[in-house]
């Protein structure tokens, strides 16, 4: 499939691993230039070198830039726009869980799932808004959860800033469609990647698999389709909305979990 974004640019936060890498990596097979950033250097440094090798001719610009910091995503910005003179997509993607019950979530916990929900977002969108709105297919679009709609009491400071991310999506859609801009989200189950490795590393039973863990997971939550999701799977769907493929989508969640979904 063609997804009409040869030449064009597109920013991906959080682009050093899992989701958000394999999505640079689609976008580069559309022949889209490519801007990412992350926190760590080595991580960017590494992502940067396999993205080069898999795409010799690519262009790839790779940032460190911790997106909670306002004016390094400011500069972030415009090191983008100074590189390939305008941006057309913003996928926003950095990000982690915060895996705790009510109990255990003290009041740092609260302000920083709502910190990384919304200004993860916010900080982005305001710095690249202006390019955005020079671009003839403009679009952000945002790595949300299942949790803003199907909260789970494990994650109660997640779901409910991933609620309000949704709530700030939609709301984004309305005021930016009259700029040519479309806003959309994907609401993401379990996901294969960066995240669940590091837990995987954590678990209990050390004689334990990959495949093994991964399916016991799925089967104790209960996710129709028996596995996790593969992060290309996610970025397959990333890639639809932020391109023209998507282009009289605006204001939608795209459901990512495998049947995990239990609402209308
Ligand atoms: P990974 O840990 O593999 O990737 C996260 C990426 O975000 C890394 O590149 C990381 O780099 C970067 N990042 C994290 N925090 C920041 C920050 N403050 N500023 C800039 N970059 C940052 O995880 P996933 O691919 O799984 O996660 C991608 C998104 O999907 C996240 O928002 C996550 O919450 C969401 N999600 C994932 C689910 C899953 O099951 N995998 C489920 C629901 C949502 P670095 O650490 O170097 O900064």
């Amino acid at each position: 499939m063609n997804a009409q974004i040869e030449g064009c640019v597109a920013v991906v936060t959080g682009g050093s691993s899992g989701i958000g890498f394999e999505t640079l990596r689609l976008l580069l097979g559309e022949g889209a230039k490519v801007a990412f950033c992350g926190r760590d250097s080595d991580r960017l440094a590494s992502a940067s070198a396999a993205l080069q090798h898999e795409y010799p001719q690519g262009d790839i610009f790779a940032y460190r830039c911790d997106v909670l910091q306002e004016a390094q995503v400011v500069a972030f910005a415009e090191a983008v726009t100074q590189r390939f003179g305008g941006v057309d997509m913003l996928i926003n993607n950095a990000g982690q869980g915060y895996v705790a019950h009510f109990a255990d979530t003290p009041r740092a916990a609260w302000l920083h799932e709502a910190e990384l929900k919304l200004f993860g977002v916010i900080n982005p969108v305001q710095a690249f808004l202006p390019q955005l709105e020079r671009s003839a297919i403009g679009s952000i679009t945002c790595v949300n959860s299942l949790l803003a709609l199907q909260p789970e009491e494990h994650m109660i400071a997640t779901s409910a800033a991933r609620a309000a991310l949704l709530n700030m999506t939609l709301t984004l859609s309305k005021e930016l469609v009259g700029k040519g801009i479309r806003v959309n989200s994907i609401l993401l189950g379990m996901v294969e990647s960066g995240q669940w490795q590091r837990r995987f590393a954590e678990r209990a039973d050390k004689n334990q698999s990959w495949p093994e863990w991964t399916a016991e997971i799925a089967r104790k939550r209960g996710i129709p389709m028996q596995r996790l999701g593969k992060p290309q799977e996610a970025a397959q769907a990333l890639l639809f909305l932020a391109s023209p493929l998507a282009s009289f989508t605006t204001g939608a969640a795209l459901d990512i979990s495998g049947g995990f979904c239990r609402h209308l």
